[in-house]
């Protein structure tokens, strides 16, 4: 009888603790949990996505415009993160580098990849100027490097497979395994990308999509998402933007092959959980496949 009580007791206690736990507190609580946690940070028209590995390694990818640097700095601090293990600018364009000058400046960098692609930007040359008041180096990357994020996260580079010109096409795509689960990061890669991935040996499926370019048409080809197979899509962009973006074309592609959705321009910073074995949020994917 005693036992009983207890064990109801116990229950009443752990669902009291669930519904008074904020959003904010119940990521708090799963981080220390030996989870994967991959936070795409809503920066909105930009890119930011955070991997926090289960023996806490942290690899940031991008870091929004400049107006957004300090808001991932922000966020950063509120997890109490010191150290960016593994850093990533994608490509040179200023909605995924703007903010890595900040970032740098911020805390320890472990490693720091580009592609080999320079820009005649300020922003360009803000982040190669933080980069050498560190003494930090910026490693070239394109497809074919392997590295891991602690003991348990095994990535590599798959685009570019070529010489482009053009900064999309120089995106570096990243796909991180945990075990039976992986994540393919696909910064602003292109059509022309896609199908070098889908030529190549790699194993491109994975079970999570950071749609590329943001939901742009000149993105996600059928037979892309159809190689890919995700279970999960995400969309990075702002409310309204003057791209257009996320295109009715990408959408619409999503909803055929009923590929549940984030959208940070809708829902806000979007946190997925990773065992190993299943990825879960406290939000929910959207319900419907809406422009705006
Ligand atoms: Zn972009």
């Amino acid at each position: 009888m005693k036992k009983t009580l207890l064990v109801i007791l116990t229950m009443l206690s752990i669902i009291l603790c669930a519904c008074t736990q904020t959003h904010e507190e119940s990521i708090n609580c799963s981080l220390n949990n030996n989870l994967l946690s991959v936070h795409f940070i809503d920066v909105a028209q930009g890119d930011s996505t955070l991997l926090i590995s289960p023996d806490n390694k942290t690899m940031l990818i991008d870091a929004g415009d400049n107006f957004h640097g300090q808001k991932v700095v922000d966020y950063l601090n509120r997890l109490n993160i010191k150290k960016i293990d593994i850093l990533i600018g994608t490509h040179p364009d200023s909605d995924h580098i703007g903010g890595l000058d900040c970032v740098i400046n911020n805390f320890d960098i472990g490693c720091f990849y580009m592609p080999n692609k320079s820009h005649n930007t300020n922003t360009f040359k803000d982040v190669l100027l933080a980069s050498k008041n560190k003494h930090l180096k910026i490693n070239a990357a394109k497809s074919g490097i392997h590295f891991s994020l602690g003991k348990f996260i095994n990535c590599s580079i798959l685009s570019p497979m070529k010489i482009y010109n053009e900064n999309n096409l120089c995106s570096l795509v990243v796909k991180s395994v945990y075990n039976s689960k992986s994540f393919l990061f696909t910064g602003d890669a292109e059509y022309e990308n896609e199908q070098d991935m889908i030529k190549s040996n790699f194993n491109i499926k994975s079970s999570i999509l950071k749609v590329g370019h943001h939901g742009s048409s000149s993105s996600t080809s059928e037979a892309f998402l159809l190689k890919v197979k995700p279970d999960i899509a995400v969309i990075s962009c702002k409310l309204n933007n003057k791209y257009n973006h996320p295109s009715e074309k990408t959408l619409t592609l999503l909803k055929k092959y009923n590929i549940p959705l984030y959208r940070t321009d809708k829902q806000g910073d979007i946190v997925l959980f990773c065992d190993g074995y299943k990825v879960f949020s406290y939000k929910k994917p959207l319900t419907k496949y809406n422009k705006w």
